[in-house]
């Protein structure tokens, strides 16, 4: 039986990634973007070419109505839902707190933590088996940031991150006796485009060099540990924040 997940963020950087690779395991992908279309569309390609099944779907995560609009057009296309990676994030430009403006910090936390909560809110209904559901596994990407706390630059992410790893904790508590599953990985710094997003394109390769293994992860290595917890082979892992951070 072909198992069905939903990627939030699944267009670039690590979404893309894992979308790839789980598709190339055999699952069938809900692809969700906020923006770039034409990302999403080669991203159900290259799945597609893979061997598995995908679909686009189009929602900003932090808004309610998108996310019940993403799940549903997810289980409508490609059957029930049996594991979701909630892994949409933003960053913005480096500033101390002191310099932040409060609707950038309100934007940060309106994707990266209620956004997350939603998702993960929409996926704990889908999956329980008390709910109807068939159980499954809930993948939360957060960062490293949220241990470092990442001064001078965006204390706002750290914090946003640090919220992501308390829903993983909490929600393994509430979720394990309805047989879902719920972990993070928290990545250090890996190449995709956020870094140019939050206006250090050069940030990956700046910081990568200064951890213990030289240098910075890419995708694919996240995605790997992602995969791994949404599957069987993770049975009894749950509520675990799992680093990839090369060391960091
Ligand atoms: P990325 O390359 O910038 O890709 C971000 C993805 O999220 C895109 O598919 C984007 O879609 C989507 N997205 C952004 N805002 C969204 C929203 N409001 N609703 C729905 N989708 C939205 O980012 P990434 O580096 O792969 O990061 C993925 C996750 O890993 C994030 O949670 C990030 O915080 C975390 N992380 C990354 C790093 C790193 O160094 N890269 C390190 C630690 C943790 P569009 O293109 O359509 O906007």
């Amino acid at each position: 039986m072909t198992k069905t997940i939903l990627v939030t963020g699944g267009s670039r950087g690590i979404g893309r990634s894992t979308a790839i690779l789980a598709a190339a395991q055999g699952w069938s992908v809900g692809v969700n973007y906020l923006a770039d279309r034409e990302a999403a569309e080669e991203v159900v390609q290259r799945a597609e070419q893979a061997g598995g099944r995908a679909v686009v779907v189009q929602g900003d995560v932090a808004v309610e109505a998108d996310v019940l609009a993403m799940f549903d057009r997810t289980e409508s296309t490609l059957g029930r839902l049996d594991g979701v990676v909630v892994n949409a994030g933003i960053v913005a430009p480096p500033l101390p707190l002191a310099d932040m403006s409060a609707e950038r910090m309100r934007r940060i936390f309106e994707v990266n933590v209620l956004g997350a909560y939603l998702c993960a809110r929409e996926a704990a209904r889908r999956l329980s088996m008390s709910r109807g559901g068939r159980g499954g596994s809930i993948v939360n990407v957060s960062s490293v940031a949220a241990r470092i706390g990442s001064p001078f630059e965006y204390v706002d992410y750290a914090g946003s991150k640090a919220a992501v790893d308390t829903l993983t904790l909490g929600l393994a508590k509430e979720l394990g006796p309805d047989g879902v599953r719920v972990n993070a990985v928290r990545p250090g710094v890996t190449d995709t485009d956020i870094h140019a997003s939050g206006e250090q394109p050069d940030r990956a390769s700046r910081i990568g060099v200064q951890t213990p293994l030289g240098r910075a992860g890419q995708p694919d290595e996240i995605a790997q540990a992602i995969v791994w917890l949404l599957g069987d082979a993770s049975s009894y892992v749950s509520g675990a924040l799992l680093d990839a951070s090369g060391g960091r």
